[in-house]
């Protein structure tokens, strides 16, 4: 494997506005320790790509991944075994554009400027998570954990889709609106005339 994508972090201007791909697997380097970021437990297989591109300033990453790991339910601490693949693109901009930062950034001092920026923050990024990279450097260890959060069950559980539960027995459960009350005591007691 090419040595250029043991390192996890990349010149965001060094990626190609033609789009690159990088094959991603437990081997890589950066790899592992991105995916323990992203769920705490015992990664038993991991494979995909990141595919960038770039245009201007605007960094694209697009993930096709599948994994299985193991860990503990969020809910019962059963042991667990989550299976999933899923394909996810995240947009990412320039530290400078983020408008939480604005504060510590030069304001924009002419409308020129301001058309400028508003351009680059624009409304169909709505649909994309958007993030921001620092020091015009991508980390790709951070965008691969990102993906993963983004991607998984708030809460990762038994009972969630893509889940098969290791140990015996079954989560526990709260009754939820609705299904209350399904147990009735005097059932079976005969009708009194
Ligand atoms: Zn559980």
């Amino acid at each position: 494997m090419s040595g250029f994508y043991q390192q996890s972090t990349i010149a965001a201007m060094r990626i190609p506005t033609r789009s690159m791909t990088i094959p991603l697997s437990l081997s890589l380097g950066w790899v592992p320790n991105s995916l323990e970021n992203a769920i705490a437990g015992t990664w038993k297989s991991f494979e995909g790509t990141m595919s960038l591109e770039r245009m201007d300033e605007r960094l694209e990453a697009t993930l096709v991944v599948s994994y299985t790991l193991q860990c503990d339910c969020e809910i019962c601490g059963s042991l667990i075994s989550y299976t999933r693949q899923f394909e996810a693109t995240l947009v990412y901009l320039p530290f400078s554009l983020d408008p939480r930062k604005s504060r510590h950034v030069k304001l924009p001092q002419t409308v020129k400027d301001l058309e400028r920026i508003s351009h680059q923050v624009t409304l169909d990024e709505d649909q994309l998570d958007v993030g921001f990279y620092d020091n015009d450097t991508l980390d790709l260890s951070m965008v691969l954990t990102e993906a993963i959060v983004l991607d998984r069950p708030s809460l990762l559980a038994c009972n969630e889709e893509d889940v098969v539960r290791v140990d015996e027995g079954e989560c526990v459960s709260f009754p939820t609106e609705g299904q209350k009350n399904t147990h009735k005591p005097f059932a079976n007691l005969p009708d009194f005339e």
